[in-house]
């Protein structure tokens, strides 16, 4: 049987039908209803953050909290990494805004906090970094250089969905955080994304912006898109919710075996606890030094696929290396370059079994 690189987790079919069945009765299908209220409060409570506005997925959301913070009508730069999935540049870059990119730590693939004062300039007004595979950024040290110079600070925490830092959830860092509930994630509501923010008065804004920009029967006073989440998926994050602790351990459990037989093996590099972190095994990333492996990320990647099994280059390429923000400087960002083209990810999800691991690694160590 193939193994995928994720394999999305779904509650039991009548535990789904049981949620949904209130929706046939009284047919409110969408637009902030009683699912959606229910899975809100109970995502604020689980998370620890304090405002939260849920999306139809995790690019809108993110999309929209750069326009609710008004840096639209500033313009201007942001700082940001080259190492992500391409929807971050593309929420700075379809906002009007120029993403400028900025290198990543070669140890945990995060944003180099050394190197974004270098790239401030006076059109700079925020910087957007990613807690990339779940683990995180620098928070502290991006907080004391964002106060510094007066830039907002939003996360891309797609991939951070239930990570803490020193037992604080960690869409309380920075001014706002993008989480992701897409079906790949650790946790889903089929496709479905939010956003935790620190300001109150974005709360009004978050609202009707996901909702054509519409503040009451009478008045539109903002320039909105639609990207509400539905009922039938706030459902699917109910169901999915329940079984979150048991689903982030499950994914310990393979992340821990495949640490047992990767560690130590010359020209491997594995992702390193973070201190003080709450993980949430979301990626395992691996990355292949050729000379010391002797076998490059490539062809670790084919002969996984030989042997049915489907790993992921996941971040490549680069996204300044990507066809439509090409001409934005590569050769600035070489940790970035060189990371992309060794990483990979192996299938990781929560009913990945040991014998699987297993199976994985006997194909990279053969
Ligand atoms: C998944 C992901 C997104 C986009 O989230 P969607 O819910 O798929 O729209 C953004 N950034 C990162 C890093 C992601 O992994």
């Amino acid at each position: 049987m193939s193994i995928f690189v994720t394999r999305s987790s779904m509650p039991s079919y009548e535990d789904y039908i049981k949620e949904i069945k209130p929706i046939f009765e009284n047919h409110h299908l969408t637009n902030m209803g009683p699912v959606y209220k229910k899975l809100q409060h109970s995502l604020i409570d689980y998370l620890g953050v304090r405002y939260f506005s849920m999306f139809v997925n995790g690019h809108l959301a993110l999309e929209t909290v750069i326009q609710a913070m008004g840096l639209k009508e500033k313009g201007g730069e942001v700082i940001t990494t080259p190492f992500t999935f391409v929807s971050t540049v593309h929420a700075i870059t379809r906002n009007g805004l120029k993403p400028v990119f900025c290198d990543i730590r070669p140890d945990d693939y995060t944003i180099d906090p050394e190197k974004i004062e270098a790239l401030i300039t006076e059109k700079t007004v925020a910087i957007v970094p990613v807690h990339v595979y779940g683990a995180i950024c620098d928070v502290e040290k991006i907080e004391e250089i964002a106060k510094k110079h007066g830039l907002k600070v939003i996360y891309d925490a797609a991939h951070a969905f239930g990570v803490k830092y020193k037992g604080n959830g960690i869409g309380n860092y920075g001014d706002a955080s993008m989480f992701s509930f897409h079906a790949t994630k650790v946790f889903n509501t089929i496709e479905g994304g939010a956003v935790s923010f620190s300001d109150e008065s974005l709360r009004e804004s978050m609202h009707n912006l996901k909702n054509f920009g519409i503040k009451s029967e009478d008045c539109v006073d903002e320039i909105g898109g639609n990207a509400k989440m539905d009922e039938f998926r706030a459902a699917m994050g109910i169901c999915n919710l329940r079984n979150i602790d048991e689903c982030i351990a499950s994914r310990g459990r393979a992340a821990a075996r495949y640490d047992e037989r990767l560690g130590g093996v010359k020209g491997i590099k594995l992702m390193k606890a973070q201190k003080d972190v709450t993980p949430n095994y979301a990626y395992y990333a691996v990355c292949f030094d050729p000379d010391e492996f002797g076998k490059s990320r490539d062809d670790v990647y084919e002969e996984l696929k030989k042997a049915d099994i489907f790993a992921r280059k996941y971040f490549y390429p680069a996204i300044n290396e990507m066809d439509c923000y090409k001409n934005d400087n590569p050769e600035e960002t070489p940790v970035a370059a060189e990371i992309s083209r060794r990483i990979l990810t192996l299938p990781l999800y929560s009913d990945l079994t040991t014998e699987d691991v297993d199976k994985i690694c006997d194909v990279i160590l053969k």
